[in-house]
């Protein structure tokens, strides 16, 4: 692989959320190989001059579904395979040109996935995938209509939900997408938006399931991430062993302390109840589910100042779906209003990093890390605007090394 070099750039140290001027980055390999103010002057395959722009890590977000071509869940339970994966195609390309290269797959995204972009064949970040969302009957990821009784118990709408229910059941379907590569196993534990016929307000899987899901999680150095909205669904998750908790629109002062004592982490997503509200008809969702969103959305952003205030540790998330995944730098913005620039920059870098368990690989720029990286026009440290608007402010986006931009 070519050695690549980048000259007088401004480092940004997302721990420390300042600039270091004048640096230089060693790139070999797919790795930083070296990075300082000093380096010995070696010949490189590719020289990059930033002339004093803003290098700083590839962003991550905790929560996507590449596979979700269309809001309608119903629906995408009758796409076939290859027009899944014709959407995903465009979905991952533009995911990596927002200067994302890590994302983690919240139900949809399986190996094949991840080894096509690996290999080159689909252009895209780096994929965290967990299979099949794994849901008890009637609940979030059950897509049967309150009419339909088929008792069919994979609903493989692009793979986005498994029906299991019980101790057993529970297991087989864990240690199945563990057997396919699953990075986290993805519980629903309460009531959710886009399915037909649960209620944002109950909970979901007796406890002694979900304990089930993280031993066995735990068993393959993997870990949990549990879909949750209520304070009530969210206690339960946490005091089970579970590590990641999404969205969480309706937390409260105890599951915020709750969340901290764990060491979890808070994925809230708040750019798609602001899409799914705005444009959420018109992109194929229900009309009728609509009601749900509005109940979720203010909640959402008092939940994130509160998790906020609290000192909980936040990561960057969005959950788009369908043609509504263009505004995943939209989340920025949002949590702008009660979140300064550093500490989001720090949720969709080192933060993602350490929930990935891929500290000491992603999420900051140092030696022996992955060369995953941005430059960018403007300091994102004083306006995070400038990660708004890729397509103008994004000059390079390199991903393990490679350069899939450069717009020097
Ligand atoms: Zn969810
Ligand atoms: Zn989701």
């Amino acid at each position: 692989m070519a050695i690549i070099r980048i000259i007088n750039a401004h480092i940004l140290d997302v721990v420390q959320g300042s600039l270091l001027p004048k640096q230089c980055l060693s790139i070999k390999d797919g790795y930083i190989q070296a990075i300082g103010d000093n380096l010995p002057d070696e010949s490189a395959d590719i020289t990059l001059d930033a002339a004093g722009r803003v290098v700083m890590p590839g962003l991550c977000d905790a929560h996507v579904h590449i596979t979700a071509g269309t809001p309608d869940f119903v629906a995408l339970r009758h796409w076939p395979p290859s027009y899944v994966a014709a959407h995903a195609k465009g979905i991952l390309e533009s995911m990596l040109m927002r200067g994302f290269t890590t994302v983690r797959d919240a139900g949809g995204a399986d190996f094949g996935y991840a080894r096509a972009i690996d290999e080159g064949l689909l252009v895209g970040p780096r994929l965290l995938f967990c299979g099949h969302a794994l849901s008890q009957t009637g609940g979030h990821g059950d897509m049967r209509h309150p009419g339909d009784n088929q008792a069919d118990h994979c609903f493989c709408c692009a793979g986005l939900g498994k029906v299991c229910d019980g101790v057993t059941e529970v297991r087989r379907a864990c240690r199945d997408e563990i057997r396919k590569g699953a990075h986290q196993i993805k519980l629903m534990v309460s009531g959710g938006v886009a399915s037909p016929t649960d209620r944002i307000t109950s909970t979901q899987f007796a406890e002694d399931e979900i304990r089930a899901a993280v031993e066995e999680a735990e068993a393959a150095n993997i870990y949990v991430m549990a879909h949750a909205y209520t304070n009530r669904a969210i206690m339960r998750a946490l005091n089970s062993g579970v590590r990641s908790i999404e969205h969480g629109n309706l937390i409260e002062s105890d599951g915020i302390e709750l969340l901290k004592q764990k060491n979890a982490y808070l994925v809230p997503t708040l750019a798609t109840y602001d899409q799914l509200a705005l444009k959420g008809v018109e992109a194929g969702m229900p009309e009728a589910l609509q009601k749900k969103v509005y109940s979720v959305l203010d909640a959402g952003l008092q939940a994130l100042e509160a998790a906020w205030h609290g000192k909980a540790n936040i990561v960057f998330g969005t959950d788009l779906l369908g043609s509504m995944h263009n505004a995943q730098l939209k989340e920025f913005a949002i949590r702008g209003e009660i979140i300064p620039p550093t500490e989001l920059i720090q949720s969709a870098t080192v933060k993602a990093a350490e929930l990935f368990n891929l500290s000491g690989e992603i999420g900051t720029l140092a030696e022996g890390y992955r060369a995953d990286l941005l430059m960018v026009e403007g300091n994102p440290l004083d306006d995070i605007g400038v990660l708004q608007q890729p397509e103008r402010y994004l000059k390079v986006i390199m991903k393990d090394g490679r350069i899939y931009k450069n717009k020097l």
